[in-house]
């Protein structure tokens, strides 16, 4: 099993790989050996094609719902088959109200008269309305306050200082939480209306120059984005939006009911500067060449928004599959994916993470016609409407739960993330050791050495510094990690931005700040293939139990914090946990080291393989989360008041949260059941292996 660390990578280790090789040699379709085909993967991906593809994809803004997004669905498919992958899209009807009106107005004195400010990003060629999808509608005017982030303890601090919201139209900047959040905070405390803006101290001229001088926001850069919490099509949540699927009415849905527009801080400035009031907390403070004040006033906002509804709203999105089949394990599936929608040209998000899918499809495709098909079968997916709530992945999850549960091995995700020369990755604590092992093969774009080896100097030698991030919300693992317990994570590199969902990212961004020479791309594209590579081809699944359970345990260290807050440690106790976990550990780590050793032919394999599919899955339910039922994981989940946020054993952690001890109690013992669950399903594994 652990045969991609270091180490034992070379095949010099304690397997004896010729045994395996000369086995797999008689199989004509098979590599004849592990070692030439990642060399093979190693060398296949390339720069000119990478820049090609970014070229082509960014060529124009593409969102969701529009017919530049359908031209980019045929050009995948277009590439795709002319490497000779299968390939296919699927449709859906969505619920994607596009905007009509999107007007803003400022009314600096009692009797000043209303100044229509310009909405729009200059030279970014042909855009997409500045516009939050899933925004509110309505025609507002109200006095403005200034909520720094818009968090909930931002709320607190106003609530100290006696200032309400309610009546008024908020402004809260981007950053320290998914914007969702800062509408839904907004409103719930009567807020009638929301500018949600990018301040210059977050990604403009106090991170570095602006664009386009430099990669960072310049004063008309404006951050689009969704402002739905929840994942997937509103209309349909928790099931798939097919042909004929029951609709929850539009008046019911989980989104914003107020208007919001989201600003360039040169729109911004002119609400902020003339805002008086109270002089802010100092830690409220922007980077705009004055005091800032909270408010209210007496400078007052005009919002008019106006987007699409009833049957309008409705909007075709396509998801395309190809499938590289295959020749030994056809029925067990390794998922590789990125979103295709973006919010402007999208060079980087995520042009840069669908050409990396594609690069790593047209490299497998290629061996596979050179007679070296992978061991199990590689699907490449880009999805739709990611931008709007992950909704093409999560449309599909829920169409095929069944036979995804059964026959994926694990999910890579690739978004937004090839735009610079720092290394950095999250995911499943299972396949955080092949991602690990994977930087040891790659070169690095900017050099010299491996990935690896430039990651380590930049941790200055450190190797504990060596970690991934787990996942909490933000892109297209969600359907697959925390809807259905498959193992999922990505890769990246990035570097200064301050682009991000503005017109700006665009290919002449990329190419004069974020990856000059598509290096970054193209390490990228060989890390995903070599990821791939071992997960379609290891006769094992690397996925290590053993590092998973030691993560997890320290973790519950956080639940002991809570519980220490809540001064519940007379009647609460996470030791049970403690153990379950420590018992699920030795487990992986005695099965890691028969795996070590074992020879094992393809029809033990599969069966060892299949109780290892299980442990993940083991460690969901039915009935998800207590605040959140689509959220089925009880591993990690997005922070239900911040929304990117991760948060380690979700069930437990909202339960002391927002409960009491009795339902922290109750839910310490469903996840120790669960443990136990996941932890059976190893024995299970080892069993098929002696
Ligand atoms: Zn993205």
């Amino acid at each position: 099993m652990r045969r991609n660390d270091g180490t034992m990578e070379r095949w010099n280790g304690k397997v004896t790989p010729h045994l395996v090789a000369f086995a797999l040699s008689i199989i004509p379709s098979f590599p004849l050996s592990a070692q030439s085909f990642e060399q093979r993967l190693l060398a296949i991906p390339d720069t000119a094609s990478l820049r090609q593809m970014s070229r082509d994809l960014s060529a124009v803004p593409h969102m969701a719902g529009t017919p530049a997004q359908a031209a980019t669905r045929d050009y995948v498919l277009d590439r795709l088959r002319s490497w000779g992958v299968d390939a296919w899209s699927k449709e859906y009807t969505i619920y994607l109200p596009q905007p009509d009106t999107v007007e803003a107005w400022i009314i600096t004195e009692p009797r000043a008269k209303p100044s229509r400010l310009a909405l729009t990003e200059p030279g970014g060629g042909p855009q997409v309305p500045p516009f939050n999808g899933y925004t509110g509608d309505g025609n507002v005017t109200a006095e403005v306050v200034y909520v720094n982030y818009g968090l909930i303890e931002d709320y607190k601090t106003l609530d100290s200082l006696g200032i309400s919201v309610n009546g008024k139209i908020v402004i809260a900047r981007y950053g320290r939480s998914f914007r969702g959040i800062k509408a839904r905070e907004a409103q719930k405390r009567g807020a009638v209306g929301l500018i949600v803006y990018s301040d210059p101290q977050d990604d403009g001229f106090f991170r570095g120059d602006v664009y386009p001088k430099g990669p960072m926001r310049n004063a008309n850069g404006i951050q689009r984005g969704s402002m739905m919490n929840g994942n997937g099509d509103p209309t349909t949540p928790s099931w798939s939006s097919v042909a004929g699927a029951r609709r929850v009415p539009e008046d019911s849905l989980d989104i914003p009911r107020i208007p919001i527009i989201p600003m360039s801080y040169g729109n911004a400035r002119r609400f902020l500067e003339p805002v008086a009031g109270p002089s802010v907390p100092q830690s409220w403070q922007g980077a705009l060449p004055f005091r800032y004040h909270v408010g209210p006033g007496p400078v007052r906002a005009h919002l008019h928004v106006k987007t699409e509804r009833g049957s309008r709203a409705f909007h075709s999105i396509w998801n395309t599959i190809g499938i590289v089949r295959g020749a030994r394990w056809p029925d067990e599936w390794v998922v590789v994916g990125g979103h295709r929608d973006a919010w402007g040209p999208g060079a980087r998000d995520n042009v840069s993470g669908t050409v990396t899918v594609l690069e790593a499809a047209r490299t497998f495709a290629t061996l596979a016609k050179e007679g070296q098909s992978p061991a199990r079968s590689i699907l490449f997916a880009t999805w739709d409407a990611e931008e709007w709530g992950l909704i093409g992945s999560t449309e599909w999850v829920e169409e095929l739960e069944d036979s995804l549960k059964a026959h994926v091995v694990a999910y890579i995700n690739e978004d937004g993330t090839f735009s610079g020369p720092t290394f950095s990755g999250g995911g499943s604590p299972s396949l955080k050791s092949l991602f690990r092992a994977a930087t040891h093969v790659v070169p690095d774009p900017t050099g010299p050495g491996t990935v690896y080896d430039v990651w380590l100097k930049a941790k200055k030698g450190d190797t504990t510094a060596l970690t991934f991030g787990n996942l909490g919300g933000g892109s297209d693992f969600a359907g697959f990690y925390h809807h259905l317990g498959i193992p999922a994570g990505g890769i990246g590199f990035d570097g200064p931005d301050g682009i991000y969902h503005s017109m700006y990212d665009s290919y002449d961004w990329m190419s004069r700040f974020g990856d000059p020479a598509y290096k970054s791309h193209r390490a990228g594209a060989q890390l995903v293939a070599v990821i791939l590579g071992r997960l379609a081809n290891s006769d094992l699944l690397p996925l290590d139990y053993a590092a998973f359970g030691v993560e997890m345990d320290a973790l519950v260290a956080q639940l002991d914090s809570g519980i220490a807050k809540k001064q519940w440690t007379a009647t609460v106790s996470t030791q049970p946990l403690k153990d379950a976990l420590d018992r699920f550990t030795a487990v992986a780590r005695a099965f890691k080291a028969a795996g070590d050793t074992a020879h094992v032919n393809a029809d033990r394999a599969q069966r060892v393989n299949q109780a290892l599919m299980l442990v993940e899955r083991r460690l969901t339910r039915p009935e998800g989360l207590v605040s959140r039922p689509w959220f089925k994981s009880l591993q990690f989940a997005a922070d239900l008041d911040n929304g990117y946020a991760t948060m380690a054993f979700p069930s437990v952690n909202e339960a002391i949260r927002y409960a009491d001890a009795a339902t922290a109690n109750k839910e310490l013992t469903d996840l120790v059941n669960r443990v136990d669950q996941a932890r059976a399903a190893l024995v299970e594994a080892a069993a098929a292996l002696r």
